[in-house]
């Protein structure tokens, strides 16, 4: 086969590493790809907003599959331009995309459908969302309604910052995306990351992780878009799992068909683990990012038919196999972010570093110049590791690290510290 993939993050490096390594695929394209995805795709400086310009690569090439990395493009009906050029791709169209670009159609979908989440208001206009917000008081949790690059949800502490948050986004601090807000209630728990494929009709469980979005160690500091990740997360027992697909999942993907709008790809929920159950608190609609890392690492099976299942409405029968082993992810990014940050800083030490038992090393941000690999964006580095446990992964991922030269670049120390303690309690 023929495949393309879209995107040029640590993501799509672990989804090129892995679908490289399926006996189906003959060549692999990535646009536009970085200098640690160039490894394993040909990589193709192609526009991917540039909708026509992809499909004329696609018809040049035979492409027989398109692999959609971020959600921007889907959010933009990408896959649905490819569908009318008759061009398989695996993602969500256009309005099943909307699940992650419009909180107020995910919260609608959950109250007609019965899936539990917090409780909400959606509003058009500055005046009537405080007044709710004067209503219901603090803690709350204000959020834009579109894609705002992860930047969108405010967890008000106070109704001051609530109120604060509600006329920055009136304001245009997100543009568009802050026209409509949702404001919803404050949920308490542990929050987890939950991924299942669907192709419509059917959704399968992938596998659950955790990640660490604060810049600094023991969560302190600005939200990023992700500075490491593990799977599985110890939290979401057997019986959560059940329940995440039953009460979330599943209704989920029932919803979306009823409504004309089949929802197929990667459904990606963000769970709290609330005294009452799980709880919805978004979708995304692909991968997560560096969650995708994890779960490729401990993928046993194909990933591309299981992929060709989802776009061919043929996943009842399918299965996924896992390693029994833990993942994770430790993200190395450049001194500054998520603020400003130096590019073109030299990185040395990858090929020490990925000889580890267990180790792979994604690029995130990199390009190659002249031989050598420099820093090329905020987060830089996936360094990944597989181990009988979490307290095994993160060692094996921490010596890696070791052997990365790179003076310019930092990262946490305590990835998967939820689970090591735990494992370390548990002895
Ligand atoms: P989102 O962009 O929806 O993932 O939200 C960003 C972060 O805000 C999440 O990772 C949660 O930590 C937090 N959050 C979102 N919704 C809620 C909620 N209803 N209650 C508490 N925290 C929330």
């Amino acid at each position: 086969m023929h495949i393309l993939l879209l995107g040029s993050g640590g993501r799509e490096h672990a989804l090129a590493w892995k679908i490289a390594a399926s006996p189906l695929v003959t060549k692999l394209w990535c646009a536009p790809g970085n200098a640690g995805i160039a490894r394993e795709a040909e990589c193709v400086a192609l526009d991917i907003a540039d909708h026509a310009a992809v499909i004329g690569f696609c018809k040049r090439n035979a492409i027989e599959l398109v692999v959609v990395g971020p959600e921007t493009p889907l959010a933009a009906g990408i896959v649905d331009d490819l569908a009318d050029a008759g061009i398989k791709a695996f993602g969500p169209g256009k309005q099943a995309a909307l699940l992650e670009g419009s909180k107020g159609f995910t919260k609608a979908l959950c109250t007609e459908f019965g899936i539990p989440t917090a409780s909400y208001g959606r509003f058009g206009n500055a005046a009537d969302a405080l007044a709710y917000v004067r209503e219901h008081g603090a803690p709350i949790v204000v959020k834009a309604d579109g894609l705002a690059a992860g930047k969108g949800v405010v967890v008000a502490m106070t109704r001051a910052e609530a109120e604060a948050a509600v006329a920055m986004m009136f304001d245009g601090a997100f543009g568009k995306a802050g026209a409509e807000v949702v404001i919803e209630e404050y949920l308490v728990g542990r929050e987890i990351s939950f991924f299942a494929l669907s192709d419509g009709e059917t959704a399968i469980a992938l596998a659950s992780a955790q990640d660490h979005k604060r810049v600094f160690d023991q969560d302190q500091g600005p939200n990023t878009g992700g500075m490491g990740a593990y799977s599985p997360t110890p939290f979401v027992t057997p019986e959560i799992h059940g329940q995440i697909m039953e009460k979330i999942i599943r209704p989920t993907v029932a919803g979306m068909k009823a409504r004309g709008t089949p929802f197929r790809g990667v459904l990606y929920a963000g769970v709290m683990l609330t005294a009452e159950g799980p709880k919805l608190f978004e979708y995304n609609v692909r991968f997560g990012d560096p969650e995708c890392q994890v779960l490729m690492l401990r993928m046993m099976s194909d990933i591309v038919p299981a992929m060709l299942a989802c776009c061919d409405g043929q996943l009842k029968n399918f299965d996924i196999r896992w390693f029994s082993e833990a993942a994770l992810t430790v993200v190395m990014a450049a001194r500054g972010y998520p603020g400003d940050y130096a590019k073109g800083t030299r990185i040395e030490g990858l090929d020490d570093a990925s000889m580890l038992d267990g180790v792979e090393v994604f690029h995130a941000g990199t390009i190659e110049k002249e031989g050598a690999i420099l820093a090329n964006g905020g987060r830089v580095l996936n360094v990944c590791a597989l181990g009988r446990t979490v307290v095994e992964a993160q060692r094996r991922a921490y010596a890696a690290i070791d052997r990365i030269r790179w003076v310019d670049g930092f990262c946490r120390r305590d990835i998967g510290w939820q689970a090591v303690e735990r494992e370390k309690a548990l002895k």
